[in-house]
């Protein structure tokens, strides 16, 4: 560091010396010629005396002989130095060496010669030596040395001979001379001033130059750099802008796309509706939306696997997709589908939505499975059923969901008399979320009779709910609790109300008590908690519980129910199918299935045909089968009590008997018949 801070501070002073030696060679050629003539001339131009002559001659001849080496050195100079970086001194120094002996010849020269000049020899070697050192002046005023020197050794001598000359003649000549050499001599000195400082000014210029240069060319470089690494940027900024527009053109696809089917999901679905709402408002074209349900799908996902599943619904979104345009078709979730299709009528709507069924009933193979299933569809109309994407698609759930409880496979519109009813049922849901606390919850008990010799055998518990002084019918709101998620924390009241009552009857025999439990109780992990919590505050022993599942409840999710029943059976809890035939349970499920009591279905009891005692009968045989009792429900008259007597089921249970009776009620009626 130091180092170069010192050859930086080195490199000017060089400089000026190699600047100085640089004028000093340079102009000097024409000063050896002048020299060679203007000595040769007064040698040879006067006449001299012989002696003289040759003393002069020897002279001249080492004149000539420091005149020519200089010359020669000076033209090595120009040759090999001039313009390069030379180093200055070794030439300024074999310079000055030359200029001084030169000077010294020509003091000499003066000196001793004087006396043996005539006047005019006198007056020309004057004149020659004056204008020698005045060409000096200017030629050597880079060096306040060399031209101090040069000067005053060719005119000083000369001058001073002359001032104190015997003869006294040439006394201002000689004055003459010394004032110009003071002359020569002041103006050298001004010369010398100038020009070291404008060798300093462009040394002190050329070190700025060069310094520009060197921060030119970081500059540069650093520019270089700059505009790689700028390409470098622009390059990756183009990669990354490219990987930005894939990645968001892929998650616009992943947040508006269903990956299994590849149809749009809700997301992608809502908003090509809303754009053909905008066009339909515009143009006031009328639009269908129709929610399309699949029927059986659960059963498919459940016994054959989701991969299967999954199978199967990819092949019926690419059915469905044939009959309505591009992006018109989207998957709302599970087995629910949307499809919309712009300026249909309700009867196009309707034509669009037989057509979809029937490409959906269609068997499907999957994986060497034949898969057969169907779909209820519901549909909104644009503007008359709702305004909005979200009315509409509400609007056409609906109606499918309520098709649904009416007849699965079909196709519904919407209509404002299904919408009074659901909003009927939604705020009938939200009196049955404060029934228990209000107390509006009663249990009716129901006889169950044995057929063998008329003696009471249990009987069912029946839930009651009067709202608004009205009694509103199980049916109905049951299956409201299930939806709303409400049929747990219910289904816990009436077991708990049932053993309580039945645990503080005091009857000859025990009798057994009967609850009905639905698939969402059963489907509750917290079940079997809720059962041994009031079987253990109840005191009543496990056996006298029958818990009544519904059959349709074994189509659902078998395993769990299957778990649950067999939860139920280590507790040694009996266990009654309910509503028998009505269910569509296949024999071999039910035979798996450890029952104890089949209850038959009361339509088959009430309407009586062959083909109907045909079930009973075979179903009574089954049970034997499986060793579980029948219980023949819906027992109305003596008629059918004797009727399925014969048939022989084990136990009855109908208005025959008794109707279902409020706790006190059924006291009564026992004490009257017992
Ligand atoms: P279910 O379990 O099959 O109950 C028997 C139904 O048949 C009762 O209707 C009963 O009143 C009626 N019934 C009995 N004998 C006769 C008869 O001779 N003729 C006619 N026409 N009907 C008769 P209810 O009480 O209206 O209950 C209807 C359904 O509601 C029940 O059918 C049961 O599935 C459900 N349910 C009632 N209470 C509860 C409950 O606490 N929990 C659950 N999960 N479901 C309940
Ligand atoms: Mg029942
Ligand atoms: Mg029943």
């Amino acid at each position: 560091m130091f180092l170069l801070k010192a050859d930086q501070e080195l490199k000017p002073q060089l400089e000026v010396e190699r600047d100085t030696t640089d004028m000093l060679i340079g102009n000097s050629f024409i000063g050896f010629l002048m020299t060679m003539f203007a000595f040769s001339g007064l040698l040879f131009f006067f006449e001299s005396d012989p002696l003289v002559f040759a003393q002069k001659f020897q002279i001249w001849i080492l004149m000539m002989s420091v005149s020519i080496v200089r010359l020669i050195d000076a033209i090595y100079w120009r040759i090999n130095l001039s313009g390069t970086a030379y180093y200055p001194r070794p030439a300024l120094i074999r310079f000055s060496i030359g200029l001084y002996i030169t000077a010294i010849i020509w003091g000499a020269y003066s000196i001793l010669f004087y006396s043996t000049m005539t006047t005019i020899e006198l007056a020309a070697t004057m004149v020659v030596l004056s204008a020698m050192s005045g060409g000096a002046g200017t030629v050597l005023a880079p060096s306040k040395n060399l031209v101090g020197f040069y000067s005053s050794a060719l005119l000083i001598p000369m001058s001073l001979c002359a001032i104190f000359d015997e003869n006294g003649e040439f006394f201002v000549l000689g004055i003459l001379g010394l004032i110009f050499w003071f002359g020569i001599f002041t103006s050298a000195f001004r010369y010398h001033r100038f020009f070291i400082s404008t060798v300093h000014l462009k040394a002190k210029n050329n070190k700025l130059i060069e310094q520009m240069k060197i921060e030119r060319n970081e500059t540069e470089k650093v520019n270089k750099l700059l505009t790689v690494s700028n390409q470098k940027l622009d390059e990756s900024n183009l990669n990354l802008e490219a990987k930005v527009e894939r990645r968001t053109a892929e998650l616009y696809r992943l947040s508006n796309r269903d990956p299994l089917t590849d149809l749009p999901n809700r997301n992608g679905f809502l908003k090509y509706l809303n754009d053909l709402l905008d066009t339909s408002r515009v143009h006031e074209n009328s639009l269908a939306v129709l929610f399309i349900d699949l029927d059986g799908f659960k059963q498919v996902n459940d016994s054959l696997g989701h991969k299967i599943g999954d199978i199967v619904l990819v092949e019926i979104a690419k059915r469905l997709r044939n009959y309505t345009g591009d992006n018109h078709l989207g998957r709302w979730g599970g087995d629910e589908f949307v499809a919309v299709v712009p300026y249909a009528n309700i009867d196009a709507a309707k034509a669009v939505a037989l057509a979809m069924r029937s490409g959906v009933t269609i068997p499907i193979i999957a994986d060497d499975n034949q898969v057969t299933l169907d779909a209820t569809i519901g549909i909104a109309m644009y503007p008359s059923h709702g305004e909005t994407a979200h009315d509409l698609i509400q609007h056409a759930d609906l109606t499918m969901y309520d098709q649904k409880r009416k007849q699965r496979g079909s196709v519904s519109v919407f209509n404002e008399a299904l919408l009074s009813e659901i909003r009927q049922e939604q705020k009938l849901c939200e009196r049955l979320r404060t029934a228990i606390v209000n107390g509006e919850f009663t249990v009716f008990y129901q006889p169950i009779i044995n057929a063998s010799n008329q003696s009471l055998s249990g009987v069912e518990a029946l839930l009651r709910w009067k709202c608004d002084d009205e009694y509103v019918s199980p049916t109905v709101f049951i299956p409201l609790a299930e939806r709303s998620g409400l049929m747990p924390e219910i289904g816990e009241w009436v077991l708990n109300r049932a053993l309580i009552d039945l645990s503080q009857w005091q009857f000859n025999h025990e009798i057994s008590m009967s609850v009905n439990v639905s698939v969402t109780q059963l489907s509750d992990d917290n079940f079997s908690n809720v059962l041994d919590r009031a079987l253990k505050t109840t005191q009543v022993a496990p056996e006298q519980l029958h818990l009544e599942i519904t059959e349709s409840a074994f189509t659902i999710d078998r395993k769990l129910i299957s778990k649950r029943v067999n939860e139920l059976v280590e507790r040694k809890v009996k266990i009654s199918i309910d509503d028998f035939g009505t269910g569509y349970s296949s024999l071999s499920r039910l035979q798996s299935m450890p029952f104890d009591f089949i209850k038959i279905d009361r339509s088959f009891i009430q309407n009586r045909t062959e083909e109907s005692d045909t079930i009973i009968r075979a179903t009574i045989l089954m049970a034997k089968e499986f060793g579980c009792k029948t219980i023949a429900e819906g027992i109305e008259t003596a008629e059918h009590e004797t009727h399925v007597a014969m048939l022989g089921a084990d136990y009855l249970q109908g208005f025959h008997f008794a109707k279902p009776m409020n706790a006190n009620n059924f006291i009564s009626w026992y004490n009257e018949n017992y």
